[in-house]
């Protein structure tokens, strides 16, 4: 089943087991249990410490990994290869008795849950943003007698998928209720499940000199400038990384050939914890005041000082509103083609934008799909030649340009698109499964209001050392009115907003 390559570094992460663990196997005769059974079979065979018995799981092919004589609640339906082979690892070191690299807080708080939680996640192998979701709740079911969990690959449990309606990967369940989907934290579960800090565990905090607002490249960047120079640092981080976790491959941030979001997002948050920063998950900013010094207020109602303020808090995905886009969505409407394109296997699904990325959906989404349609509102599509080349070679793609999306229908999931042909006004139907929103971003900075200069998109406008128009607010990163956003700009970005707010604090 595995590679020499994956081999070879499997067996060093096995060598870190530190007791044994039982591995229990619910296995039938398709071809789906013999491949399983192989895997831990292999397993098996490189480490003494994993013992492998038969037994008879809720759902077949399954596997559970076990203390011996004491039951996790860890299991896995389907084959945890591809972006999962990693959860299936950390899982056996886990169970096994290695300490998970999670701060005692977490730990704490997971340990104290009370009451039966039993957490079903439906993930696809090529999804990754879905490893962390598995990976958390294999993390709480280990720490925690009263909490269980399965993992489930939609593609080997296709019926299902179906009859649950799952069209958006990870897809989590809990004691058989829809609990969420998408991305989230071990901390974003627990805040679900009712322990999130509420506003006085902020009420004691000093002012700081620099508090930064959002944890993506740009404040992680900023955050670390400012705590270099020995002053009181704060970061305000409803999730590290920002988009970086929505990004697969990234292959343009300098001295490094290649690598993957998730990857980035956790240095980033692993550097900005090496230096003395007051770091606040899962807090969101709702509003800012200049008074004497700066306060920023947190949805939980928390209010926080400061003699300077940074705000990074990036963008996200544009709607293209309109009827059916909210009602449809997880139900057909998708945003992700790398986490959602499985589940639309064998089916006919729109792609609606032609820039860049809607583009790179479409050719994607053409590997695996029936049929792709991609609408621009344009008459010419407006991704680089090099795409529109390679799109234009499928033959299972569609384009239709100078056309304007106005409805995506269904009943209880997608059924079709409407578009109005803009030369014609003629409003045609398209039947299709799924539709995949791809038009740009928009930056989040709606909160501000009037307290800060934005331009006509709502991006703040800074100056060449990141100042906004209200002295001792400074703002980096693809909220501001930089006309390139990257991760490697916003970086520097931040990185500049910190050392202008520093050199206004030393000036003020
Ligand atoms: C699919 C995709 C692929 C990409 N690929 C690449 C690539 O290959 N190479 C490249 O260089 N760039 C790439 N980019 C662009 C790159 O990810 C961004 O330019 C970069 O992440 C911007 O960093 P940022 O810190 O300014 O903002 P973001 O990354 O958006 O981070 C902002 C942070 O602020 C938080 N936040 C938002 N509102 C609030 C609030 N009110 N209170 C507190 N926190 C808040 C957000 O949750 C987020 O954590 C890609 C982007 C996407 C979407």
């Amino acid at each position: 089943m595995l590679d020499a390559d994956i081999k070879g570094q499997l067996a060093q992460y096995l060598e870190l087991m530190e007791g044994n663990v039982l591995i229990k196997v619910s296995a039938g005769s398709d071809d789906v249990s013999k491949d399983m059974v192989a895997l831990v079979d292999e397993l098996a065979s490189m480490s003494p410490k994993i013992k492998v018995e038969r037994a008879e799981l809720s759902r077949t092919p399954s596997f559970s990994i076990n203390r011996i004589g004491e039951d996790t609640g860890v299991t896995f339906a389907g084959i945890p290869l591809g972006h999962e082979f990693t959860s299936l690892v950390l899982a056996l070191l886990q169970v096994s008795g290695r300490a998970p690299k999670v701060d005692e807080q977490t730990i704490e708080k997971i340990k104290n849950i009370k009451g039966q939680y039993s957490f079903e996640s439906y993930i696809s192998l090529t999804c990754h943003n879905c490893p962390e979701v598995v990976q958390s709740l294999n993390l709480m079911s280990i720490l925690n007698p009263n909490v269980t969990h399965t993992m489930i690959d939609g593609g080997a449990f296709k019926d299902e998928v179906e009859s649950k309606d799952i069209m958006a990967v990870p897809s989590v369940f809990l004691n058989g209720e829809f609990f969420g989907s998408g991305r989230m934290t071990v901390e974003e579960i627990l805040a679900k499940l009712g322990s999130a800090p509420d506003a006085s565990e902020f009420a004691d905090k000093e002012p700081y000199d620099v508090l930064v607002v959002g944890g993506g490249p740009a404040g992680s960047s900023a955050a670390i400038y400012a705590a270099r120079k020995g002053i009181r640092t704060g970061i305000i981080v409803e999730r590290f990384g920002g988009q970086v976790m929505d990004t697969l491959g990234i292959e343009n941030f300098i001295s490094m050939k290649y690598t993957e979001g998730p990857k980035l997002a956790a240095s980033l948050e692993e550097h900005v914890k090496n230096y003395n920063v007051d770091i606040m998950t899962l807090q969101r900013a709702k509003r800012l005041e200049k008074k004497e010094l700066i306060e920023v207020e947190l949805e939980n109602g928390a209010i926080l000082k400061s003699k300077a303020v940074i705000l990074s808090t990036g963008a996200r995905w544009r709607n293209v509103n309109v009827p059916g886009e909210a009602e449809f969505k997880n139900k057909g409407v998708a945003y992700c083609p790398h986490c959602d394109g499985p589940l639309f296997k064998g089916k006919h699904v729109a792609v609606i934008g032609g820039g860049n990325s809607g583009i790179e959906a479409a050719i994607d989404l053409a590997g695996i799909v029936d049929h792709v349609t991609v609408l621009e509102f344009m008459p010419e599509l407006k991704a680089d030649a090099v795409l529109q080349e390679r799109l234009y070679s499928l033959s299972n793609v569609t384009v239709l340009k100078n056309v304007q999306t106005k409805e995506i229908t269904g009943t209880d999931k997608v059924n079709g698109i409407s578009y109005m042909d803009r030369d014609t006004e003629e409003v045609k139907h398209i039947e299709l499964q799924g539709v995949f929103v791809q038009i740009g971003l928009v930056p989040n900075t709606d909160w501000l209001g009037e307290a800060v200069e934005r331009n006509r998109i709502g991006e703040i406008i800074v100056d060449s050392r990141g100042a906004t128009n209200v002295p001792g607010v400074f703002a980096a990163g693809d909220c501001t009115n930089t006309p390139y956003k990257q991760i490697i700009i916003s970086m520097g970005s931040g990185a500049t907003a910190a050392l202008g707010a520093f050199d206004y604090l030393i000036r003020s």
